[in-house]
């Protein structure tokens, strides 16, 4: 009720909501009193929480941001909410998310931009701003997001919150509403690496829904919060410190560096040579992905349909022109050409040949360092409508989406300042290393 409350009150102004589900919530909160009193309750019980638009909620809205899904009820709950209704969580809603998740700002949701809640007129960042303005703002205590590019990372460094990307494979993808599939993964975004560590236990492990989710078992991500750090070593990729990066992000950064190494922790450099080319590479893949699983919104068995289509193709065209925003037509476009015979070879192949070695370098720097760390994002949050060319938003996932690429897991967890907006430190690790990240971020904090 506190955190109803809150919403009521303070997401007029941030727009971190599509949807608030405070009658479903009430009844949920009261299975959860019953479960507590009977004994019998979860490990998360009463624990109130929003979803990303984009994880699907039976009888609810799940819109993913867009025009396009503006009616649709979701049949069934994405296995990330199955879990997480187990262990006795309570949605309160669903929150505000660029479309179909792309986006670095949150200003290309149909539902209107997020407002940073440390400063109106900066963005959230995105895609999962929502999520991260509605932890920052104190509306929940903690959020579902997922990340395809940086969109877990990115918005809770503009945020100041906390917010972890998964290995590709630990968190289920049933359910969730794809954008590239094999990028896309869910995440805990919350106040602190210890409550993300708690939701991560719960979310994590195998699914025979997702074929691509493992079978490896879920550590017991809390009790190895406090492991010591001394010998601890750390990578700082020169590429990660170049050109574009604000001086008061890179002095946040390299601050945060000096504590790691008061707490016994080595650091150097290191590098990951083929940094340059990560922005080409995902901006090839991810719209490939995207225009394939995109197709299947047609107007025909859910979703938005036109009116008095007066053949088939009419109804897929107009229903389509209405339904989707700029930026999702503008990215089918694009994965249409690319995938096009006489097309593929020249840009997905190759794009896909340079996500190996992408993922290469990692695994390389992984033999020589522990973690890496450098910034979330070049520049603290921009101002909304700042950003009007679509090339210089897409700049702004320089250091989060080779990660993606790669597969292996990222956290951002706040490091200060700059001009009242919060920074992001990013910590990186090998394949399956959240129980480290989580660790290594808990002991800044
Ligand atoms: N900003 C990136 C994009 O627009 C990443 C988004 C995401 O992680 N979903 O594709």
């Amino acid at each position: 009720a506190h955190y109803l409350q809150r919403i009521e009150k303070a997401d007029g102004k941030l727009n971190s909501f599509i949807s608030v589900t405070a009658e479903q919530a009430l009844k949920h909160a009261e299975i959860a009193d019953n479960a507590r009193a009977a004994g019998t309750a979860g490990p998360l019980v009463g624990i109130p929480l929003a979803l990303k638009d984009i994880f699907c909620t039976r009888d609810v809205k799940t819109s993913c941001g867009s025009k396009m899904l503006d009616n649709f009820i979701a049949p069934y709950n994405a296995t990330v909410v199955e879990k997480l209704n187990a262990a006795g969580t309570i949605s309160l809603g669903k929150t505000n998310m660029d479309e179909f998740a792309m986006g670095s700002s949150n200003e290309n949701s149909y539902y209107g931009p997020v407002k940073n809640p440390w400063d109106l007129t900066a963005v959230p960042g995105g895609s999962s701003g929502g999520s991260a303005a509605a932890v920052a703002a104190g509306l929940v205590p903690a959020a579902m997001g997922t990340d395809t590019g940086g969109s877990i990372r990115q918005p809770a460094a503009f945020c100041g919150i906390t917010g972890l990307k998964p290995t590709y494979g630990r968190v289920s993808r049933f359910g969730i509403i794809a954008y590239a599939s094999s990028l896309d993964q869910a995440g805990p975004m919350a106040r602190s690496a210890e409550d993300c560590a708690h939701l991560l236990g719960v979310i994590a492990g195998h699914d025979g829904r997702d074929s691509t989710s493992v079978t490896r078992g879920v550590p017991d991500y809390v009790e190895s919060l406090n492991a010591p750090l001394s010998g601890l070593k750390i990578g700082l990729p020169k590429e990660y410190f170049g050109d574009g990066l604000d001086p008061d992000v890179e002095k946040a950064v390299r601050e945060a560096v000096k504590v790691y190494e008061s707490l016994g922790a080595t650091v150097r450099e290191v590098s990951l040579p083929h940094t340059h080319f990560a922005i080409p590479a995902y901006y090839v893949i991810a719209p490939a992905e995207a225009s394939s699983n995109l197709s299947r919104y047609d107007g025909v068995r859910f979703g938005h349909r036109c009116d008095n289509p007066h053949d088939l193709i009419d109804l897929y065209t107009r229903s389509r022109a209405e339904g989707f925003g700029e930026e999702v037509k503008r990215r089918i476009l694009i994965g249409t050409h690319t995938l096009s015979e006489g097309f593929f070879d020249a840009y997905y192949t190759k794009a896909q040949k340079v996500r190996r070695l992408i993922r290469q370098d990692f695994l390389d720097a992984f033999e020589d360092v522990d973690v890496l760390m450098g910034p979330a994002s070049p520049t603290p949050a921009f101002d909304l409508g700042a950003k009007k060319d679509p090339v210089s938003m897409y700049l702004q996932d320089i250091y989060t989406i080779a990660v993606n690429l790669a597969g292996i897991p990222g956290i951002s967890v706040p490091a200060g300042f700059s001009n009242g907006r919060p920074v992001g430190l990013q910590i990186l690790g090998t394949h399956f290393a959240e129980a480290q990240l989580l660790n290594v971020a808990h002991q800044f904090q």
